[in-house]
């Protein structure tokens, strides 16, 4: 056993420095890259993917993890997890034959500028038959890697989220279906207007310093990680000391900019608080997508959006945009933020209403999967489940079907843990508020406390259990969806949210 650990770690190493190859690049190309250099540095992507690829496929590799596999019993705990989690995306990878995963990703390739086209012109005919395609290789990929437990669109949805297939996302869409919607109709039935003082422009110099702020208030160290500006906010990184940060600023959008920073300094803080005995393993960062989303969004609406919180720094975002915001009230900026109204695109959707946008696409891929639902027929069957959970219908199918992007990735199985995660974060603000007075710690000033516990119950185990177990070490519990529903009918009742 010591020789397969040893070139099992050696191996590992390379990996690993493959991974951080990739974060620095995408990094690069997503942030400072100039657009023109794109396409000669992906020549150099083709050779770095093709060596990575050798290293997971090496035969001697497969050996010594297969040995390790069998002596797993006499491994510490990380380990262990690690060689599990390794071996089945070895054996799941040589299920798939090989001619299928490259035409695959040809596919992919192909379809991704077509699916564009298809959006700004708002003509899903474009786009269909690479949809067709992509969906007929997906049923193919459940044929492949079906085992006993898992079969049919439970295969795609447990390499997003591990553990989590459709017996308990149906129970978690059904409390949805059955407790929330009725709500949002109730609530979207007369929307608040947008009030006149949202509609200034506000100086993007000035939003620069507030999130910088902001940053410090999560006790973010700045030693371990910039914020840079990118198209779309997200966190890369590389084990606890290198994470990254990106956010957008609008001219005429005060809170957008504030927000992306609150919810991508979760992502952030997650990352930065992993044991950092992970860092060299790759039980390193977090657990999966879900418990991911579950950090990013407990901060940015759980407290971000909070009474609490703004009591504390709505004085600071008063003076540095003074005299903007002079006569704008608290309870004023309060409704503001937690504005909630039906609307058309998933990405601009307020907390309430957000978790609708994914029950609907989780339906079209259970029905896409199992084959009650044809590509053809996608449009006219989103156009009227949409009517029926939001009251309004879309008016094109650029602002409809065609929206996002993860379907002409041949993602699907994706959509379901970003309403997970919402979900989560509620069932962990509830264990959280066993302990302590979470309104209380917030208004200290900064979100030490609520890092503090973070840390202990969820982000140091990194990726080194299922992210069901660590829900279940955090909370005590099995994942609960009532607690999501319970907490989002209660804040949205106050008719005053400050
Ligand atoms: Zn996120």
């Amino acid at each position: 056993m010591k020789k397969a650990l040893q070139f099992y770690t050696a191996q590992r190493k390379k990996l690993l420095a493959f991974q951080y190859v990739g974060f620095l690049t995408s990094w690069d190309a997503q942030t400072e890259a100039a657009p023109g250099s794109i396409e000669a540095d992906s020549a150099y992507q083709a050779v770095l993917s093709e060596m990575s690829y050798r290293l997971t496929t090496d035969p001697e590799f497969e050996r010594c993890v297969e040995e390790l596999y069998q002596q797993r019993e006499g491994l510490d705990d990380v380990l262990r997890h690690e060689i599990e989690v390794m071996r089945k995306s070895i054996s799941d990878a040589k299920k798939i034959p090989m001619e299928d995963y490259v035409a695959f990703s040809e596919l992919t390739s192909r379809a991704y500028p077509v699916y564009v086209r298809a959006k700004q012109t708002g003509d899903f005919g474009l786009f269909r038959p690479y949809l067709e395609k992509i969906v007929d290789y997906c049923r193919k990929q459940t044929e492949w890697l079906a085992t006993d437990d898992l079969k049919g669109y439970d295969v795609l949805l447990d390499r997003y989220e591990p553990h989590y297939t459709q017996k308990k996302y149906d129970a978690f869409f059904n409390v949805l279906r059955e407790r929330l919607v009725p709500f949002v109709k109730q609530k979207t039935a007369c929307p608040a207007p947008v009030p006149e003082w949202a509609k200034q422009k506000f100086d993007v110099s000035k939003q620069r310093v507030f999130c910088e702020y902001i940053r410090d208030v999560m006790c973010f160290d700045k030693n371990f990680g910039v914020m840079k500006e990118s198209e779309h906010p997200f966190t890369s990184g590389i084990g606890t000391d290198d994470v990254r940060i990106t956010t957008h600023y609008y001219e005429d959008d005060l809170v957008s900019s504030i927000f992306s920073v609150i919810h991508e300094t979760g992502h952030a803080t997650y990352e930065r608080q992993c044991d950092p005995s992970l860092n060299g393993t790759l039980c390193g960062g977090g657990a999966s997508l879900g418990m991911h989303e579950s950090q990013s969004r407990f901060y940015e609406n759980i407290i971000g959006r909070s009474s609490a919180f703004w009591q504390a720094h709505y004085p600071v975002l008063q003076k540095t945009f003074a005299p903007q915001l002079d006569g704008v009230s608290l309870g004023e900026f309060m409704s503001y933020v937690n504005r909630v109204e039906a609307s058309f695109v998933r990405t601009e959707a307020d907390e309430l209403t957000y978790p609708l946008h994914i029950l609907l696409r989780y339906e079209i891929e259970q029905k896409l999967l199992n084959g009650s639902l044809a590509v053809e027929d996608l449009p006219s069957y989103w156009n009227s489940k949409f009517t029926e959970y939001f009251g309004i219908t879309p008016p094109n199918d650029t602002v409809g079907v065609l929206q996002d992007v993860h379907w002409a990735y041949g993602d699907i199985g994706y959509f379901p843990t970003y309403a997970l995660g919402s979900a989560i974060s509620a069932q962990l603000y509830h264990a959280m508020s066993k302990d302590f007075d979470v309104e209380k710690s917030l208004l200290s000033g900064t979100t030490k406390q609520i890092n503090q516990w973070l840390g202990e119950h969820v982000h140091k185990y990194g990726s080194s259990k299922y992210p069901d177990e660590i829900l279940r070490i955090a909370t005590g519990e099995d994942f609960d969806p009532n607690y999501y529903v319970d907490y989002l009918i209660k804040k949205y009742s106050k008719d005053n949210l400050a």
